[in-house]
């Protein structure tokens, strides 16, 4: 049977608890373990597909289809263990799925009651899938004493009583602060957060405690006294440099040790670091730079679009060049007051990400225009590749060229479908359902063009399977005007139907793709297309 790690956070929220989590997985499977983080997410949306990106950054989406938060982004990023629709619960899904066994009658007339059954629940998504596993690595959202989060704190404390004693360990992320004007730093709070876990029945294992500052040991030794924890176990976790030197940097502080020390094991290999050491050295020992235009939406809340920003570095990193990211907001483009060619022009590349609705539509048309007449290296996601599709279709005489997305239009070169096949068989989607269940999501299969761009960058496959996560497709019906354009269909889904990438053999380095190559790309193993794409970039940045 597999061991379990809770991770809790406190003090304050945004502490990097995705992050840790993320590293001590990374540490541990540095020394030979398999593992599995899991999310569990106290909001009371069923999952974080409806939300906007603004409120909780991105969605991640998984192989079978799941939208997840994006810290199962990090998580995968770090272990390179795909993630799973079973790694993320939420409240939502758990009362969802209690109320609809209630309708049915499932629980034969008894009264249906937080405990036993919303933490039953919650335990079940704990204990899953364990496989052969050697660890599962358990993230809580929140902090504690959050009203939502009672309910998986109380079926931890079951948990923790319930497996056998060296199975689970409680690491708690806290905040020690430095109060200028003291000139110190402060433990009260993580006291009084431990004492909160303790008040819930949780007693931590092991503290990590987030500090701007190096915590002395005599700060350190007062922690473990008030905490009840030995003082080998208060980890002081400085902010770093990058979130990439944060496995190195906690195994430097002792946390994997201090871990396998919890669970009592004590023959645990050396971890072998050197994949870590090799992206940080790419990472902090760039030979090149370029800088990129991401033209997009939610611009203004990183976040939003958190995968791409690190699939855009591990393009670096696989090219051992540093990335700048500038943020556009492609709104700007549709002033009359803005000259795009002024702000366009220093950069290397343009990318049109993936997005939602009309708004800012007409500026990433006119930034793919751009980057097509000026031989610009040109990168489509999903919303990108189909206004990169439209504005070939314009350029090719359809003036009205637009995505149904955006309202009813005479020539709908992006539209819905309700119908097509998978591997699975006929899918259907309803125009108009519900905004929760509508989308093609999830990995699909797509057939590559031979003698293509992008079969070359995928190394002469033929046959790829990628993340999707939209309602629209490219509509087929337009292929002979747009490749009449020069705009190529070098991916395909299996049956031939739906676009999947379309590239530009008349320039430099112009694709777009239906999927999201980003949500896949590893700092250690950097996705082909954003390898490519910051290539393509590089040998931009020696022209201009
Ligand atoms: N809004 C588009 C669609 O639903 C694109 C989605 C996306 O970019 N993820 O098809």
């Amino acid at each position: 049977m597999a061991r379990f790690i809770f991770i809790t956070g406190g003090v304050v929220s945004s502490l990097g608890k995705g992050l840790m989590a993320a590293s001590l997985g990374a540490l541990l499977q540095a020394r030979g373990y398999k593992v599995r983080i899991r999310k569990f997410d106290p909001y009371l949306n069923v999952d974080p597909g409806t939300m906007s990106p603004y409120q909780h950054g991105e969605v991640y989406v998984t192989d079978d289809g799941a939208e997840t938060d994006l810290d199962l982004g990090h998580y995968e990023r770090f272990t390179g263990v795909s993630a799973r629709q079973s790694d993320n619960i939420t409240s939502g899904r758990v009362y969802q799925d209690i109320i609809a066994r209630e309708r049915r009658g499932d629980y034969l007339g008894a009264t249906v009651q937080v405990i036993p059954h919303v933490t039953d629940a919650i335990k079940n998504f704990a204990l899953a899938d364990q496989g052969d596993l050697d660890f599962i690595l358990c993230e809580i959202g929140g902090t504690v004493g959050d009203i939502e989060s009672l309910p998986f704190m109380e079926a931890i404390r079951q948990l923790r009583n319930e497996l056998e004693p060296l199975q689970t360990l409680s690491v708690h992320v806290t905040l020690v602060p430095y109060i200028a004007a003291a000139g110190e730093l402060k433990t009260k709070p993580t006291q009084h957060s431990v004492r909160e876990l303790a008040s819930l029945g949780i007693k931590p294992d092991i503290l990590l405690c987030r500090a701007e500052h190096p915590i002395p040991e005599g700060e350190r030794k007062k922690i473990a006294q008030f905490c009840n924890v030995r003082a080998e176990s208060v980890i002081q976790a400085l902010d770093a440099p990058s979130i990439y030197s944060v496995p190195l940097q906690y195994h430097g502080e002792g946390l994997d040790s201090e871990v396998l020390r919890g669970f009592g094991i004590t023959d645990a290999p050396e971890p072998d670091l050197s994949a870590w050491d090799d992206v940080t050295d790419r990472y902090f020992h760039p030979e090149g730079e370029v800088t990129i235009g991401v033209v997009g939406k939610y611009v203004g809340l990183q976040d939003a679009y958190k995968s791409l920003n690190e699939a855009l570095v591990h393009g670096g990193m696989a090219n051992r060049a540093k990335v700048h990211i500038k943020w556009i907001d492609a709104e700007l483009f549709e002033n009359a007051g803005t000259d795009l060619a002024a702000e366009l022009e220093p950069l290397h590349g343009i990318l049109v990400p993936g997005g939602f609705g009309e708004r800012g539509s007409e500026g990433k048309i006119a930034s793919v225009r751009f980057a097509r007449e000026r031989n610009v290296p040109f990168f489509g996601i999903c919303l990108g590749m189909q206004m990169a599709c439209v504005e070939s279709a314009r350029s090719a005489g359809h003036e009205a060229a637009s995505s149904t997305e955006f309202g009813s239009t005479q020539e709908p070169v992006v539209g819905i479908i309700t119908e097509w096949m998978s591997e699975e068989g006929i899918e259907t989607r309803e125009e108009g359902g519900d905004l929760g269940g509508t989308m093609r999501l999830g990995a699909y299969d797509a057939q590559l063009a031979e003698g293509s761009l992008v079969s070359r960058i995928y190394g002469g496959e033929t046959m790829i399977s990628e993340r999707h996560r939209h309602r629209y497709e490219v509509n087929g019906a337009y292929r002979e005007a747009l490749e009449g354009d020069g705009l190529t269909f070098s991916g395909m889904s299996p049956d031939g139907l739906l676009p999947e990438i379309v590239e530009r053999p008349d320039h430099p380095w112009f694709v777009g793709v239906q999927f999201h190559p980003e949500l896949k790309s590893k700092p250690f193993a950097p996705h082909p297309l954003f390898a490519g794409f910051i290539e393509a970039a590089l040998k931009q940045s020696r022209l201009v």
